[in-house]
């Protein structure tokens, strides 16, 4: 049993926990970060699958992510446009395939007419809220008791209208569907991103990619704190008591600490054995939040064979198993490479069949949008998030009906020595790498002026 004694713990080696690190190290505090797995990063993995390099998790940057943009600068990082010449492609209720440039699905005029509107008013509900404490809305309670499918009911009769604003939040963001999350979660996402249009703008939201990885972000930070960052240590047990915490691995480390940031899910708190335990509002609020579900799937072909049919490799359509789908070739590779995502029900559904038969409806799907040569990869590969013990969903997690209005203020609330800090519980940047930075740097700073003060 080995036993050391720092300032700071943190628990989880992700974007936010490394963040943390490196500020509390930077305003001369001592820590050590304990890593459940047996690699730093997380959500952010960048591996090499049958000689193809993917980005299993994490990826894209865009042009507001501020805190992540500051990090990749301080680390050196180059950033490359997301492919995007050419048409995107949208397939329609009845399975029709259109061909379109800008943002707005070709669909018939009325329901264009309202997804322009819809758009519209969702922008001006978006304004109105605070990213950071979006339960401060005058009508929040209001709107966290309806889910974000019953409120676009109350808002067009247009179905596919529905189904398009839907996508954007449900399918494409939260990775739940739209009955199962508030429509005040829904503000919050598109709040979190600056507004709904952003969300609508792919070139916007899926603007930039990291040469060599996303995950360079958590591997340079970890290596800044050299011996300090400990693989393959999963925390059990945070006890609390007179001049801090005591917190024990599965790996037969005890670390003595002023203060433990707990830097994970928070779906993964009972995972922890509390001494004491958490007080009784944590401990109801951690059994309303839940993580989404999304299969990232990857497609590698010797070419970007789409790009010789004028395609950018942009394609929607929520009546499709893999529901959004870009070009995600790498940075200099002649080969091309398609991601699509599966989400929530799609990607349930595909669980309870057979690997191969997955993989053929999957590639079907594609091939709806890019033609029959999509159904022919020479590298196929799923991300499986679900599936990962020290993650158990993707992208993120949010609050069920009401749960936001209910607890959110309290989400970032330390319990005495115990912060939290985690891209699932950002405004600014919430579910995303800039979330997790944001959240990361926060409590390192609650954390110094404690000690300061
Ligand atoms: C498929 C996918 C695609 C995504 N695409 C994007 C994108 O394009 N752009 C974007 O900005 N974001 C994207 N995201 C979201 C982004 O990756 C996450 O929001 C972010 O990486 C989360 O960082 P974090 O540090 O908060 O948490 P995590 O990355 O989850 O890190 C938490 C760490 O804690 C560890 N841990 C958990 N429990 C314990 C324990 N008990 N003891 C010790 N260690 C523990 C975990 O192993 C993990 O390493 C995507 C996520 C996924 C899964």
């Amino acid at each position: 049993m080995d036993e050391i004694t720092r300032d700071v713990v943190i628990v989880g080696a992700g974007a936010a926990g490394l963040t943390a690190a490196n500020e509390l190290r930077r305003a001369g505090l001592s820590v050590a970060v304990l890593e459940a797995r047996d690699r730093v990063g997380g959500r952010l993995w960048t591996d090499v699958v049958d000689g193809a390099m993917l980005e299993v998790g994490g990826q894209w940057v865009s042009p507001d992510q501020d805190a992540l943009k500051e990090t990749l600068a301080d680390l050196g990082l180059e950033t490359y446009s997301r492919y995007r010449e050419g048409d995107s492609v949208y397939i329609g209720r009845h399975g029709e395939r259109t061909r379109f440039t800008g943002e707005i699905f070709p669909v018939a005029p009325e329901t264009e007419k309202e997804i322009v509107r819809l758009i519209a008013v969702l922008d001006e509900l978006v304004a109105q809220v605070d990213p950071d404490r979006p339960w401060e809305h005058p009508d929040a309670e209001e709107l966290d008791r309806v889910s974000f499918e019953a409120w676009l009911e109350q808002q067009t009769e247009d179905q596919e209208a529905r189904d398009n604003i839907a996508l954007f939040i449900a399918g494409a963001m939260l990775t739940k569907p739209a009955y199962a999350f508030s429509a005040l979660q829904a503000l919050l996402m598109a709040a979190s991103a600056g507004s709904f249009s952003h969300l609508v703008d792919a070139d916007f939201i899926l603007d930039e990619r990291v040469v060599g990885g996303l995950q360079q972000v958590p591997l340079l930070l970890a290596e800044r704190l050299g011996d300090d960052v400990f693989l393959e240590q999963p925390v059990n047990t945070v006890q609390r008591g007179e001049g801090g915490v005591t917190v024990v691995t599965d790996g037969g480390l005890t670390v003595r600490a002023r203060f433990v940031i707990l830097a994970h899910a928070p779906v993964l708190y009972p995972w922890i054995d509390f001494q004491p335990p958490l007080p009784r509002l944590k401990q109801q609020m951690h059994q309303h939040i839940s993580m989404g579900f999304v299969i990232k799937v990857h497609a590698v072909y010797d070419r970007p064979f789409w790009r010789e049919q004028g395609l950018s490799g942009t394609a929607f359509s929520p009546y499709e198993i893999s529901h959004e789908a870009y070009d995600n070739t790498n940075h200099g590779d002649e080969r091309g490479t398609l991601v699509g995502f599966v989400s929530d029900r799609n990607a349930d559904d595909l669980f309870r069949v057979s690997a191969e038969e997955r993989k053929a409806r999957i590639l079907e799907s594609l091939s709806h949008y890019f033609g029959p040569e999509a159904k022919e990869p020479l590298v196929y590969f799923e991300s499986d998030w679900g599936a990962e013990e020290w993650t158990r969903g993707a992208y993120a997690a949010s609050f069920d009906l009401g749960g936001l209005a209910r607890y959110g203020a309290d989400l970032r609330t330390p319990v005495g020595p115990i912060h939290f800090a985690c891209s699932d519980m950002a405004g600014a940047g919430y579910q995303h790498v800039d979330g997790a930075i944001r959240m990361g740097r926060l409590a390192a700073a609650n954390i110094v002026s404690e000690v300061r003060a």
